[in-house]
């Protein structure tokens, strides 16, 4: 039988973090003591309280049956007190708020709902690769934003050409991989220009409890009118270092809430409840967990961004997410040093062309190991550099 991928799948571009996954095992099964810069996932448990909370649940015997698709009605509440309490945004947890098998599910399925074939999405560049993949499933045109280092990394709306043609923008602040933040005053621009062009927004707040030095970034939809237009993706992945659970939410327009539900009605049955208790005990609880969490990353990002700068890179210090955006240094492109960080010193790191053209320039790297190897990663890259 003669099998074919499909052309949706055709026009996929590869998707990194595999590729990467691959090099990175194959260098493991050398024997080499490889420093793990590449993925963005928490190498430390969730809190106690959480773990307990999943233990408990799963000794239900009426827990094991499928869950609501939409989530349970406990842990929609659980959410939107969340919302209110973090951001002082009110959120109906009945029609504003749809819980997800992480956020990554939501944000690939979106464009489904509410993009025909031919239409344009809006996608910042770099970004985190399902934008795209989610709107060529969709048959999409992508229309790139790019974010470029002189606009701090925010993309220049005034400059898309093909909002007539645009169904849905995405935006992603605290931004993965450049680590920018964004104010309420860019989100007021995208909330107008998303009225005028008749276009939702899929803001990506994935990062928003990862954040430094006093900054705590705001929800898109605290901007004037956000709420007419858009919706916002989060998820405990990150906030709990739950990645592996898959739990995350979107809340916003009932109408486009309403519309990845109906999606997802058709795909999915819904995220385990034991997983759903636990994660509304999560919301529910107050613990110093993310303060913790983000004194650990931040003492990591200052060994690791004055460490880069002391062998004479030019890295700046982000004030939220755990990634750090750093500048090539002259000479090297992305593909190329992530390469040699790779084979001559077992470092991974991810280029920045793997998040887009746009990305070139710059490489990534994730503050997910402890202090200690990353001024062992310092060490071995101010040696080959
Ligand atoms: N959004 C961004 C910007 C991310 O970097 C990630 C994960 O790396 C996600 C969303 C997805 O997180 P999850 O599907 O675990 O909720």
């Amino acid at each position: 039988m003669n099998i074919k991928i499909s052309d949706r799948l055709n026009k996929l571009p590869p998707y990194l973090f595999v590729e990467i996954d691959r090099a990175k095992t194959k260098a493991r099964q050398a024997g080499k003591d490889i420093i793990d810069l590449g993925v963005g996932d928490p190498d430390q448990p969730p809190p106690k309280f959480i773990i307990e909370a999943l233990c408990q649940a799963v000794q239900d015997p009426n827990i094991h049956r499928y869950a609501f698709d939409t989530g349970q009605p406990e842990f929609r509440r659980s959410i939107a007190a969340w919302y209110k309490n973090r951001f002082g945004v009110d959120l109906d947890p009945d029609t504003e708020v749809l819980p997800l098998i992480g956020s990554k599910e939501g944000i690939a399925h979106m464009p489904l709902a509410f993009v025909n074939p031919g239409d344009t999405v809006l996608v910042p560049e770099p970004c985190y690769p399902p934008y795209k993949s989610g709107s060529i499933f969709a048959g999409a045109d992508i229309e790139i934003m790019p974010l470029l280092e002189e606009n701090s990394f925010l993309p220049n709306i005034s400059k898309v050409k093909k909002a007539k043609k645009a169904k849905l923008m995405f935006v992603n602040y605290p931004n993965n991989p450049t680590s920018a933040v964004a104010g309420l005053d860019f989100f007021n621009k995208v909330v107008e220009f998303a009225q005028r062009n008749n276009i939702i927004v899929c803001h990506d707040a994935a990062y928003s409890e990862i954040n430094y030095d006093g900054y705590k970034p705001d929800s898109f939809l605290t901007a004037d009118g956000a709420k007419e237009v858009a919706v916002e993706f989060h998820s405990l992945s990150k906030t709990f270092n739950m990645t592996g659970w898959r739990v995350g939410f979107a809340c916003g327009n009932a109408k486009i809430i309403a519309g990845l539900a109906k999606v997802k009605s058709n795909i999915d049955s819904g995220i385990f409840n034991a997983i759903q208790q636990a994660g509304a005990i999560a919301l529910n609880t107050k613990s110093d967990h993310i303060e913790k969490i983000n004194r650990m990353y931040q003492e990591r990002r200052d060994a690791l961004v004055d460490g880069l700068n002391s062998i004479g890179w030019k890295v700046s210090k982000p004030k939220a997410t755990f990634y750090v955006w750093a500048r090539v240094p002259k000479g090297h492109d992305s593909m190329k040093l992530a390469g040699r960080l790779l084979e001559e010193a077992d470092i991974v790191a991810t280029p920045g062309v793997g998040f887009g053209a746009s990305g070139e320039g710059f490489i990534r790297m994730t503050l997910t190991v402890p202090v200690e190897r990353l001024k062992e990663a310092v060490r071995r890259i101010g040696e080959i550099i």
